[in-house]
Formats: structure tokens, sequence, C-alpha cells
């Protein structure tokens, strides 16, 4: 597929093929936008159907990034990464490695750490190859893995939705639809379950449900049917695209909040589950909890209370975006993009 035509590329300033042969390696990088600063975001590692479909995605994730970054007042650009392959089959040291050393001939344009399939210890065995890597597990600023921070900002913007959905403070009794058990799912899932939420949870792999079933007392939903299930909130905390027009006019809940990138097929869904009454916290406004954790490490600054900052602030977004919202009467994800919007502009280029 062309890149220029592509109909997810939209304006990014760099797409970087990478072949590492001895490893095995396929990746691609894609710098959206760095009007902001330098690009940074994770590296999804994932067995796609296609190249075009891995293409797809990285001209997604990283057009999300950009707007996440923008929203969360980081000074980032918009960027990521995929590498092509199961990670269960092929990932290696070496090719973790091979990864690192692509991504420092970018020479800082672009910094990378964890998403979908790559954890802290893959963190790890790109460091030995580029400096411009977080969310490691050891060092000056290591900011180790992002995903309790992406859990806590979710559960606290979706406590936000719930509040001015159902008029009630605090999440006890609703019942919550997890879709996707990894590490952010889990998280959110502890969070709530200490909350006092019922969870309804989904996963591909059965060994995590059962165990969400045994830890939470959750009720297990088989994958196919967790986005037609009867609950107060939807969670997508898998993989992207799953609100789209075929699923939208399905859904039983009256709140979308959860960490996926890229939940919207289409920005024109976001306006399908306005039209169905159903609130949906846009996600690269309210999943920014990741790219916070790793920021101070980029930035060299001590992480605790830089973190503990900009997650007050994530916190006044997911307000201020839904009151607007709710003013204006359109959905979210319009006021979101215009915060972004007006900060990119901002910044001119
Ligand atoms: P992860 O790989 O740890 O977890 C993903 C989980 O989803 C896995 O358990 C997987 O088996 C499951 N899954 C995949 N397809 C599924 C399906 N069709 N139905 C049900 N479950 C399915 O990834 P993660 O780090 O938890 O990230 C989850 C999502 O949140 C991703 O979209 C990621 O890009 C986004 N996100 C993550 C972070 C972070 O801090 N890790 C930050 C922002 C956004």
């Amino acid at each position: 597929m062309s890149i220029f035509d592509n109909p997810h590329f939209d304006a990014h300033e760099t797409v970087n093929f990478v072949h590492d042969a001895p490893t095995g390696l396929r990746a691609i990088i894609a710098i959206h936008d760095t009007r902001l600063g330098p690009a940074a975001g994770g590296c999804r590692f994932w067995d796609y159907e296609s190249e075009d479909a891995a293409i797809a995605d990285v001209l997604r994730l990283s057009h999300g990034m950009t707007c996440k970054n923008a929203v969360a007042g980081l000074d980032l650009g918009g960027g990521k990464s995929v590498i092509i392959g199961d990670p269960r089959a092929i990932k290696t040291p070496a090719l973790m490695r091979a990864f690192g050393r692509a991504v420092e001939r970018l020479g800082g344009a672009y910094t990378t750490a964890e998403d979908v399939g790559v954890d802290v210890q893959d963190m790890e065995h790109v460091r030995e190859t580029t400096r411009h890597v977080a969310g490691l597990a050891r060092g000056a600023h290591a900011s180790g893995d992002p995903s309790p921070t992406t859990a806590k900002g979710i559960f606290d913007g979706m406590s936000r939705a719930v509040a001015q959905r159902f008029k009630r403070d605090g999440i006890t009794g609703m019942r919550v639809a997890v879709q996707g058990l990894g590490h952010v799912g889990w998280h959110l899932c502890t969070h709530l379950h200490g909350a006092g939420a019922r969870l309804i949870v989904s996963d591909i792999d059965a060994a995590r449900v059962e165990r969400a079933v045994m830890e939470f007392g959750a009720t297990a939903c088989p994958p196919k049917d967790i986005l037609t299930v009867e609950a107060d909130v939807f969670a997508p905390c898998a993989l992207g695209a799953v609100l789209n027009a075929r699923s939208i006019p399905a859904l039983r809940v009256a709140i979308v909040a959860g960490a996926a990138n890229n939940q919207l097929e289409d920005f024109a869904d976001a306006d399908r589950l306005h039209a169905r009454g159903i609130l949906y916290v846009p996600d690269f406004a309210i999943n920014a909890g990741g790219i916070i954790s790793v920021s101070g490490e980029i930035a060299g600054v001590d992480n605790v209370e830089w973190i503990a900052e900009r997650m007050r602030q994530l916190d006044e977004n997911i307000a201020e975006i839904l009151a607007e919202a709710e003013a204006e009467r359109v959905s979210p994800h319009h006021i979101a993009m215009r915060f972004a919007e007006r900060r990119l502009d901002a910044a001119g280029r």
C-alpha cells in the first residue's frame, strides 16, 4: 500500500521502514508531528495480518500520540513504532537491540517505550543500543512500567464520566465491562474492584480471565460478546478500532472510557456514539498516564512530583472536556481535538 495516499496518512513527517536480517526484525517507526518537541510514543509488537495492517496501525497510533501529548501539556511530538511478528515466537534480546539501533539512527527525533507486546525487560535490551528509550527499570530517572499510571488516569477519568452521566459520586456498584486484561486492563480492574465496581471481563487469554474471576469476583464474558454485554461502562483495554459503525449500534452501555489507543475506527464514530447518547471519553485524552509516566524520564527530571503534577492536570483536562462537551452538546472527542489543535497551532511549524 502506498504511504502518501494511505487513508491514515495525515501529513506525517517521517515513516521509517526497518529491517535487520540476522534477527528477522521488521519494524516501522512513524513520526507524525514534532511541533511541540521530539516525538515520543511506545513500540507495539504485534502479529499483524498484513504489512498494510501494520502501516495503518503505525500511522494511526503516531497521529494519536500527537493529540495525546498536546492535550496532556507535554513538550513532546507524536511518534510510534510497530514491530511486525508474533512476540512469543520471534522476540529476542538481539532483535530488541536491533530495534534500538534503528531508534538511535534517528538521533533523538523519536523516543520509544512500552506498548502492547513489549515490556520493561524488552526496553532494557533496547537501551543497550540507544539512549532514546524510556520506561526503564533502572537508571537515574527510570520510570518503569507506565501501565499503573495509565490505569490510574483511566480510573479517575471514568469516575468523572460516571459523576456527569449518573450524577453520583464514586463508582461503587457500577457495572464495568473490561476488554483486555493486560498491563493496563489488570491494574484498572484492581482500582475498580477496590472501589466496589462489578466487573465483567474478557480476554483472548483464558488464563487471565480465570484469574480475574478468582481475584475480583468478575463475571467472565467471551471475547466476541464483550461489545454487546449490558453494563454501565465499557472499558476497551485491548486493541483499537473497536468502536465503529458495526459495533456502536449494538452497545448496551452509557459510557465508554478505556485505555486502548485509537478506539474509534473513524472520527465519525464519535458522533455515532453521541447520537446514541453514549458518553465517550476520548482515548487520547484519558490514556495519557503512560506517556506522562515516561515523560519525566525523557526530560531527565525527578519523576514523582513531575508525574503527580501532570496527572492532576490530566484529571482537570478530562473534567473540562466533559463539561464543555455537555455545554455544547457535542461529543467530547471534538472538544479534546480542539484542545490539541489549540496547542499545536500555538507552537506553529
Ligand atoms: P497488553 O499487551 O499488556 O494487554 C492487551 C491485552 O488485550 C492482552 O491481555 C491481550 O490478550 C488482550 N486482547 C487482545 N485482543 C483482544 C480481544 N479481541 N478481546 C479481548 N482481549 C484482547 O497491552 P497494554 O499495555 O495493557 O495496553 C492495552 C491498550 O492500552 C493498548 O491499546 C495500548 O496501546 C493502550 N495504552 C497502553 C498504555 C500503557 O501504559 N501500557 C498507555 C496508553 C495506552
